[in-house]
């Protein structure tokens, strides 16, 4: 794990080469799904909501400078705005840049609303991209869907009452991939990086892979303790223990395909072998899940010993 992070830290400076105009965008449920999901607001905290069905989920600080975490699809933001109830959003973070957390972002900026994201998030808001899994571009969106203030490491805000951390999780979805923490609520914004019910998504022509992602989950499990409430981009509040069990799952399975990689398996060959049988987990779609799981390999190869069959 340590020599994994070590690599990847060290592999920092040729990030930007790779984002001119490129990506997978994965994550996406289709109109018809998005439309059976009803949007909710939950307060889980005194100060602090989550605002589901957006299509994924916005996580929201409610206090004179309102903090926001991801603004929702674009054709879902209006109806995220409306379950704001008139409370207005100061400060707007982007765990990454899919369309299905950065959709709002121009409606909430015209309303006044700074954007926050990674620097890469912000490169990859400013360029039209392509979408190998559906051969197609998507155009960048609006100039004001473009975060205006950036971090690469980590950083820290106020809000009022509430100190906010915020920070950088290396390729574990996309390569701009951020937490958000509200310290003194004690609930963590973790993006797509935890995925308690949809098969884990790694955005491989982005930079996420398997290795990266269960990096990420030890720097998540560093953060919080037994009482943090934890938001994932899709489904429920998790708590530590339901990270930690993920984070096993998602360790064991670097461990297993990286492994069979280097032996010259396909995705194909890891399905046959059955690399996600008996894993305490129903994969929703495993060839498309170990297709990723491939791609993001050979991309980081280097990471595990270069010589690959
Ligand atoms: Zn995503």
């Amino acid at each position: 794990m340590s020599d994994r992070r070590h690599f990847l830290k060290t592999g920092l400076g040729g990030l930007a080469v790779a984002l001119a105009g490129c990506q997978q965008n994965p994550a996406q449920p289709k109109a018809a799904q998005a439309a059976r999901m009803p949007m909710a607001t939950e307060k889980i905290t005194d100060r602090v909501s989550v605002i589901s069905g957006a299509p994924g989920n916005v996580v929201l600080l409610s206090s004179g400078n309102g903090v926001m975490v991801d603004s929702g699809s674009t054709a879902l933001a209006p109806a995220v705005r409306k379950q704001l109830a008139g409370a207005s959003v100061h400060t707007l973070f982007n765990t990454h840049y899919h369309a299905d957390q950065t959709g709002g972002n121009a409606l909430f900026a015209k309303a006044g609303a700074e954007i926050r994201a990674h620097t890469i998030t912000k490169q990859w808001l400013a360029t039209d991209y392509y979408v190998p899994a559906e051969d197609r571009w998507v155009k960048a969106p609006p100039k004001e869907a473009v975060p205006t203030v950036t971090f690469r490491g980590k950083g820290e805000m106020k809000a009022d009452a509430e100190t906010i951390e915020f920070g950088y999780l290396l390729e574990a979805h996309t390569r701009g991939d951020a937490y958000v923490y509200f310290r003194d609520s004690n609930v963590l914004a973790a993006g797509d990086v935890v995925s308690p019910l949809r098969d884990p998504v790694l955005d491989w022509y982005a930079g996420g892979w398997l290795g990266g992602r269960a990096d990420a989950m030890d720097d998540l499990l560093e953060i919080v303790n037994d009482q943090t409430r934890i938001v994932p981009a899709y489904g429920p509040v998790m708590s530590r223990a339901q990270l930690q069990a993920e984070r096993d799952l998602i360790a064991k399975l670097y461990d297993v395909t990286s492994t069979l990689y280097h032996h010259g398996n396909s995705a194909k060959d890891m399905i046959d072998k059955g690399v996600l049988n008996d894993v305490g987990r129903v994969f929703q779609d495993p060839g498309r899940f170990l297709y990723d799981v491939v791609k993001g390999l050979q991309a980081h190869y280097t990471n595990f010993g270069g010589n690959v069959v």
